[in-house]
């Protein structure tokens, strides 16, 4: 039997204690005293009100206590849950009598591990879980839940029905090798693994929107010192975060603000500015702005319209040649001076940061180059979000091609079921119906204690 903590102590009003283990309810019972003599008979599912005791019959805290019969609970186990107060001190004092009682501290995920391993979820929910703790974003939290419904396991699973049907096709075939195989069922294999393979693709493909949604977009604001990019950062995310000085070089290190346009979220990165100096701090922000551009999704280049190009700002240029960039020429608000032709696969944007002109189009043009595409085929249920995921199904469409070829090129049976039982492994391992231990205890060891 676990127990664990299932809410943070020390702040909040309202503090869980979570047991999970056949015989819990016994453990628990002798300690909720209810106003006049305690709750009779727990029934599942009820919320108990009384006070908890220590093993000397002295209060603790006032409590609600609800207890919920295996199997509808959240391990498949009987679970009891006890709600008091979120005070440190009552939270350990409440632990401590039920491990003195004879509960065990719950590694961490365990309450998660065991609704995996009594089957009530699949480990894409398991992993569901935490996507829903940690999403930090609207749309990421919205993927996170259909995980959490099983949206993805359930497509998994179809397919590797579907997969498993020709597989033992194949398998007849081998078994019975002196029946040759008929075209109907050999064209059907190829039609089901054809199948197959254009359900995933769109799903495989999907990842890094789905990286996009989870982590957001890195952009990097890049350009001279006091071309405006401070101010530019400002006018984005709409607040005065980022420190605008008239005095060049100001910015020394990186600062990241976010910004949520219509439900996609930009981590904007102001830099130092990208100039040629002898001052030391400021080579070294130069030096860390440079480090940075490799990593950003897309670039700002921020060019003084007012001032125009020098060569400063072409280096900087240079710096982003094979990036995803927009360039952005700032102080619209001043007279301008003509600026040079600029490399023709760059979108240019004017703007003023002083006043907001032209700001709506750059956030337009951000949402273009942060490459949601709509178009793609994939249903929002299935975006891939997980590193874990992805390699699996990728695994598996190459395994499936391996497959097709196979067949075409009229192996032998037994090599064709070899790469098709490939494929039918690697899709398993996304609902841990094939995955190894250690990917399994891989995933557990992310979750905290309580989970
Ligand atoms: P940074 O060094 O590139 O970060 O530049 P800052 O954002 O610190 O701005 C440098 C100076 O330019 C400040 O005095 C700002 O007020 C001014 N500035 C920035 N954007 C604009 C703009 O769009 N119009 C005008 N007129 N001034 C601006
Ligand atoms: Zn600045």
């Amino acid at each position: 039997m676990i127990v664990a903590p299932a809410t943070s102590f020390g702040q909040g009003g309202i503090g869980i204690i979570r047991l999970s283990g056949p015989g819990c309810l016994d453990l628990v019972r002798p300690f909720v005293l209810g106003l006049g003599g305690g709750p009779p008979s727990w029934k599942s599912h009820r919320l108990y009100y009384g006070q908890f005791t220590d093993s000397s019959q002295r209060v603790i805290d006032e409590v609600m206590a609800v207890y919920m019969a295996s199997p509808r609970s959240y391990t498949r186990e009987d679970v009891v849950e006890i709600h008091c107060h979120g005070g440190l001190v009552v939270g350990r004092r409440i632990l401590e009598t039920l491990r003195h009682a004879g509960a065990r501290t719950a590694q961490p995920g365990e309450f998660t591990l065991r609704a995996f391993l009594n089957g009530r979820i699949d480990l894409t929910q398991a992993e569901g879980v935490m996507e829903v703790i940690e999403a930090r974003h609207r749309s990421a939290h919205q993927i996170a839940v259909q995980h959490l419904e099983g949206s993805l396991a359930h497509f998994c699973n179809e397919l590797r029905e579907q997969l498993l049907d020709s597989l033992a096709l194949l398998e007849t075939w081998i078994d019975f090798p002196e029946e040759d195989i008929d075209h109907p069922s050999f064209d059907s294999i190829v039609g089901t693994l054809t199948s197959v393979i254009e359900n995933l693709r769109p799903v495989v493909a999907s990842f890094r929107n789905g990286r996009v949604l989870r982590e957001g977009v890195s952009v990097l604001i890049l350009g001279k010192p006091n071309v405006g990019k401070s101010s530019l950062l400002n006018a984005l995310v709409g607040s005065d975060r980022a420190i605008v000085t008239d005095l060049p070089g100001t910015t020394r290190d990186t600062l990241e603000e976010q910004l949520d346009l219509d439900g996609l979220r930009l981590r904007l990165t102001d830099t130092a500015g990208l100039r040629d100096s002898d001052d030391p701090v400021e080579q070294e922000g130069v030096r860390r702005a440079c480090g940075k551009i490799a990593q950003a999704d897309i670039v700002l280049l921020v060019i003084d319209g007012h001032r125009g190009m020098d060569d400063d700002d072409r280096s900087a240029l240079g710096r982003c040649a094979g990036k995803n960039s927009i360039i952005v020429i700032n102080k619209s608000d001043l007279p301008s001076v003509e600026i040079p032709s600029l490399p023709s696969h760059f979108p240019v944007i004017t703007v003023s940061a002083a006043t907001g002109a032209g700001i709506d189009r750059l956030r337009e043009e951000l949402r273009i180059r942060a490459g949601i595409a709509d178009g793609e085929e994939c249903p929002e249920s299935l975006i891939l979000t997980e590193e874990r995921h992805h390699q699996a199904l990728s695994q598996t469409l190459e395994k499936l091609g391996k497959t097709i070829e196979s067949l075409n090129a009229g192996l032998s049976p037994e090599f064709i079921a070899l790469d098709l039982r490939e494929a039918v492994e690697s899709l398993g391992v996304i609902t841990g119906e094939t995955a190894p231990e250690e990917v399994i205890n891989r995933i557990f060891s992310r979750f905290c204690i309580g989970k």
